[in-house]
């Protein structure tokens, strides 16, 4: 684009590179601007392009500087990494002169609830503090060898005692003592037990390992409240204790969810017992939901760096997008990493379908006979609550959707008008 070609962009001045040689010997780096506590990963062909962003070299400088060195024009490539670089507060570009609509106006208002409705964060500054006095006086010592032993052994002897009580149980996931408002009060207050402490591992495991927690504290995640702990800073740390406090979060499920069984296991049986039950399924179902790496959670950011290829999910889906059916239909090899973004992303279309239907599935035979009674018999409580989340989740989802359809037609029609304008012939 014209008007592009004159940005000369320029990194930030503090901003800290690390630098990642995979088994297979490529290479990585990691750029992050402390101010922002922004990062982003980048391949080698990419950092060529940000070494010489210098505020002296504009795009089209670029470009030529990277065919002469690596034979092709980067013109989507410099296009997109632009684009992340500005996003990630890491380079500063001249003004553009952009669509005066765009900057003011009804479009950042509709940006906004189109991204942050669906996820929206309360923070909480003092979180680097407070983690680093939790771990200094007591944090530290769960990370003793003593300590780590007796983990894997409640966790081991829990998942058994989980498994035996399992069949014997009459289990019932969403009533207690045949009362859904209670069996619903359960289901939620050991549901946010469990990932206040799964948040908290990530960030304890985060301080073992010397890093920063930039942020913690609550948001509403598809309109449920939650907890979280921003441990971007590992970024700047190696894979495996990357890896090591990805998995922190659902270890932490899983010593929970055991010490809860052996609970349930050993006390004489009764309706606390059942909730225990029900606490410790709430507590494993966490974990493994954390654990599939098709969800953007803990497991896929393992997946990420087991694969050691950053921005795995993105890659797959453009993958998917552009490259998959000309491939096909080209009948050419492909390379490993090609095998790995049409396995990752037709995956990840299977298992969204399929948690669809379960969740069709659990509405057909629990939920429809939960509702049914929650709204003919006389327990009020569970009427509210039912509604409540429901409420909370319905309208986050449609007003996030609605902006979202609302700013694309905006676009589309913006993009008619702009087609319709006659050339510059400066241009
Ligand atoms: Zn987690």
């Amino acid at each position: 684009m014209p008007e592009e070609s004159i940005l000369t962009p320029r990194q930030m001045p503090r901003t800290m590179e690390h630098f990642e040689r995979t088994k297979r010997g490529d290479t990585y780096y990691v750029l992050h601007n402390p101010d922002k506590k922004s990062y982003l990963a980048i391949d080698e062909e990419n950092y060529f392009l940000w070494e010489m962003m210098n505020g002296e070299h504009n795009l089209t400088d670029l470009a030529i500087a990277y065919y002469q060195r690596f034979g092709s024009l980067p013109l989507e490539r410099l296009d997109t990494l632009i684009h992340q670089l500005e996003a990630n507060h890491l380079i500063e570009t001249q003004k553009k002169t952009v669509n005066p609509d765009i900057e003011t106006g009804f479009v950042p208002l509709l940006t906004n609830l189109a991204d942050r409705t669906y996820q929206r964060e309360f923070d909480w500054n003092q979180a680097d503090k407070w983690f680093s006095r939790f771990y200094e006086s007591i944090g530290h010592l769960f990370f003793t060898k003593v300590a780590l032993f007796g983990f894997l052994l409640i966790s081991v002897i829990g998942i058994i005692c989980f498994i035996i009580l399992e069949p014997t149980e009459e289990f019932q996931l969403f009533t207690f003592n045949e009362i859904y408002s209670y069996g619903l009060i359960v289901l939620l207050i050991s549901g946010w037990i469990v990932l206040f402490w799964h948040e908290a591992g990530h960030g304890l495991a985060c301080k073992f390992f010397g890093r920063k927690i930039h942020k913690a504290g609550m948001m509403f995640y598809y309109g449920m409240p939650t907890f979280f702990v921003d441990v971007s800073d590992m970024w700047m740390s190696d894979r495996t204790p990357r890896i090591m406090v990805s998995l922190a979060g659902p270890i932490v499920n899983v010593i929970i969810g055991g010490i809860i069984s052996i609970f349930a296991f050993v006390l004489p049986p009764s309706d606390y017992t059942k909730a225990l039950f029900q606490a410790a399924y709430v507590t494993y179902l966490i974990a493994l939901l954390n654990l599939n790496p098709l969800l953007e959670l803990d497991g896929y950011y393992c997946l990420m760096d087991l694969l050691e290829m950053p921005q795995l999910r993105q890659k797959s889906f453009d993958f998917l997008k552009t490259q998959l059916l000309p491939k096909l239909r080209s009948g050419t090899r492909f390379n490993r990493e090609e095998i790995i973004y049409s396995i990752y992303s037709l995956l990840s279309i299977v298992v969204t379908i399929l948690i669809i239907a379960f969740v069709l599935y659990i509405w057909e035979n629990e939920l429809s006979l939960m509702i049914h009674d929650v709204f003919t018999g006389q327990d009020i409580m569970a009427v509210i609550l039912v509604g409540g989340l429901t409420v909370l989740a319905g309208s986050s989802l449609l007003i996030g959707f609605g902006a979202r359809i609302i700013l694309y037609l905006y676009r589309l029609h913006d993009h008619i008008l702009k087609s319709r304008e006659p050339c510059d012939p400066k241009n």
